[in-house]
């Protein structure tokens, strides 16, 4: 019983409703029969058809219809897998990672060989990989070796509602792809809202598969009056649910990111535990983007009976990721959003009232499979007034010097002709064009140069790639890749439990000595190798074992990637000279100490702040000049990873 079809012709036999039969399926044959009652099945030989009929097929259905996890099996089933791989895009990497586990499962093959998923310094993928699941930011780089996706039968771009910038661009170079590669190539854009009108328009009038949907209906309810503190707001409503609401149902709450998911947590486990044994146990379960793989897993996990989980994530669950069983959700009403001011070149980070549809589609998530309630913690007035209709595309509000970069390096020159759906603001094109020839990646025609179609070749941005390269004429190459790997994990490397933050921050001082957080990172990576990366000297120095691992894969990688654009990895540990490289990359980062205290940016005279969290917060005597890795709003324009440089660099 290996296939759909073979037990599809058992299906009454074995219903739930019938134990005894239920209980005498092995776990594979349980979850062909769970396949079936995805609501994409009964519409699965349709859907084949058209895919035949037309070279692109848009689709939409609601979240959790099986779009992600059925469309490519069901092609691989029908024989598309012998003509190329089928490919399918994530915005999110934990969407690939996740979604191709589970259907290497439902395959019942191991993950990595007949399904697998290729995210950014990690390719899990082999020669026998049929169906792959990546992120979109892959497949552009995956383009740069295969421009017509020769290897590839069917590519679906999926989650296309979300507009991700990487996901913009595709949408050009797959609609050219199209019409120009034979009868061996289809595309499947997919997308979880109704507006399908606008991507069918786009790919030349293209055909729209509708999988209807089963969605029961969701009570939404408004708090009265906002909200002063909505992370002590959502606590209490998990609480009220908890204990009040009868129905068994798990709880989704959307929070904007990653600390804020671990306060909550925290906080959650430390009120519970004071409830005592008086109310039934509160499974509670983080998700974010750099959440280890194994405790994702846990969000999928069956809840216990008698218990109830209580999901809390950003919004990856939004529309990437489909909970079974959520019958509450809790909105805040905000996301971590990016921003950008093509004006000044700066890229910021900021929590932003997200957009009706994006409220909508948190709603949604509670009436999957029951009716649900949707507790959103600010006012029907504020829905009303307050929310954009839909959230801008992120071409819009994003720097966009390392796509231009890329596209360059695929020959395409004319930027401003390119086939955009939604094009971006001429003066964001303008500032990656003139950022990329201060970095000398483009000439003063605008053309690659060498060292631009070098800097191509390393999957990071423009001002670390130039780094990487720069550090050639300083020989200090060894120590730049470390920097860039442990700038590239995603996770923060230090940690600092509460009670012990004292000795955690001298443990990273140590590491710092007076230099900022780039050379903190560098000794710290040097300090692990030279103990044979031992996990017990990371308890010591309160350094996340996981996040150490996850740099050095990273490092290696890029070593690889040295050797293909012919540069030598050279070491030298002068700290003057590694810091005089970051600037050579980040100079569009400086800010200068002014009298009050306070640094201003050096091109537009911005105010800026040390972030709390880096060495340089301490300093007696503080730098007066500095050059950052990234700029995070939160209550003030913070600098994070910062690095003392000399004003004659
Ligand atoms: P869509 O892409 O249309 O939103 P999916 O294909 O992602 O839908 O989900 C279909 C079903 O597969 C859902 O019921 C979901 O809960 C289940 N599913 C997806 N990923 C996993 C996973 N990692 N573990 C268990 N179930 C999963
Ligand atoms: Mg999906």
């Amino acid at each position: 019983k290996n296939t759909l079809e073979d037990v599809d012709a058992e299906e009454n036999e074995n219903d739930d409703a019938d134990p005894a039969a239920a209980a005498a399926l092995t776990a594979h044959e349980k979850i062909l029969v769970t396949r079936k009652k995805l609501p994409v099945y009964p519409y699965r030989d349709e859907f084949l058809a058209a895919v035949k009929e037309n070279k692109v097929l848009i689709v939409v259905g609601e979240t959790g219809s099986g779009k992600t996890t059925q469309i490519p099996q069901y092609l691989h089933e029908a024989g598309w897998s012998k003509i190329g791989k089928i490919g399918c895009t994530q915005p999110r990497r934990v969407a690939a990672m996740s979604v191709a586990a589970r259907v290497s499962q439902e395959m019942d093959c191991k993950l990595g060989q007949e399904v697998g998923y290729s995210i950014r310094f990690e390719d899990c993928t082999s020669e026998s990989t049929v169906i792959k699941y990546m992120t979109d930011g892959m497949l552009l780089r995956e383009f740069l070796n295969e421009p017509d996706l020769g290897s590839y039968s069917v590519m679906m771009i999926d989650e296309a509602h979300e507009r991700t910038l990487h996901t913009d661009v595709l949408f050009g170079l797959v609609k050219d792809i199209t019409r120009f590669r034979e009868d061996d190539f289809r595309l499947v854009i997919s997308s979880a809202t109704l507006d399908a009108e606008k991507f069918s328009a786009f790919f030349d009038n293209a055909s729209i598969f509708m999988i209807p949907g089963r969605m029961f209906p969701v009570d939404i309810l408004y708090t009265k009056a906002p909200e002063a503190d909505y992370l002590d707001a959502v606590i209490v409503t998990i609480l009220q649910i908890h204990v009040t609401q009868s129905v068994p149902g798990d709880i989704l709450v959307f929070l904007t990111g990653q600390e804020e998911i671990e306060t909550c947590v925290e906080i959650l486990n430390h009120r519970t535990k004071g409830l005592g044994s008086k109310i039934r146990e509160l499974t509670i379960c983080p998700i974010y983007s750099t959440l280890p793989s194994d405790m994702q897993a846990k969000i999928f996990e069956k809840t216990q009976e008698g218990a109830r989980k209580v999901v809390i994530g950003t919004n990856i669950a939004e529309t990437s990721l489909t909970i079974d069983g959520i019958c509450y959700v809790i909105d805040i009403g905000f996301c971590k959003q990016k921003s950008y001011n093509p004006k000044t070149g700066m890229e910021s980070l900021i929590v932003t009232p997200v957009s009706k549809a994006a409220a909508n589609q948190r709603a949604g998530r509670a009436g999957r499979t029951q009716p649900g309630k949707c507790f959103r913690l600010y006012t029907a007035w504020s829905y009303e007034h307050e929310l954009e209709d839909n959230t801008v595309p992120e071409i819009q509000r994003t720097n966009m010097g390392n796509v231009v970069l890329m596209l360059k390096s695929l020959g395409i020159n004319d930027l401003l002709h390119f086939d955009f759906m939604d094009k971006p603001p001429a003066e964001t094109l303008m500032r990656a064009l003139e950022q990329l020839y201060a970095l000398g990646a483009l000439n003063d025609r605008g053309e690659l140069t060498k060292l631009g179609r070098r800097m191509a070749e390393f999957p990071v941005d423009p001002m670390m790639s130039k780094c990487i390269l720069e550090s050639e004429k300083y020989s200090c190459t060894a120590e730049i890749l470390t920097i860039v790997s442990m700038l590239s994990i995603g996770s923060s490397v230090f940690y600092r439990p509460k009670d012990k933050a004292v000795h955690a921050d001298n443990a990273k001082m140590n590491f710092a000595r007076g230099a900022g957080d780039h050379i903190a990172l560098l000794r710290c990576y040097n300090d692990w190798v030279e103990t044979s990366y031992s996990t017990q000297w990371c308890y010591e120095n309160y350094v996340q074992v996981r996040s150490m691992n996850k740099a050095r894969d990273i490092r290696e990688q890029l070593e690889g990637l040295c050797e293909r654009v012919e540069l030598e990895v050279i070491s030298n540990n002068d700290v003057d000279i590694i810091s005089k490289t970051i600037t050579s990359g980040y100079f569009y980062n400086i800010a200068k100490l002014t009298k009050t205290g306070e640094y201003k940016t050096a091109k537009h005279q911005h105010t800026v702040y040390i972030h709390p969290s880096s060495v340089l917060i301490k300093e007696e005597e503080p730098a007066p000049w500095v050059v950052y890795h990234e700029l995070a709003f939160t209550t003030k324009e913070y600098m994070r990873m910062v690095l003392r440089i000399r004003k004659e660099w």
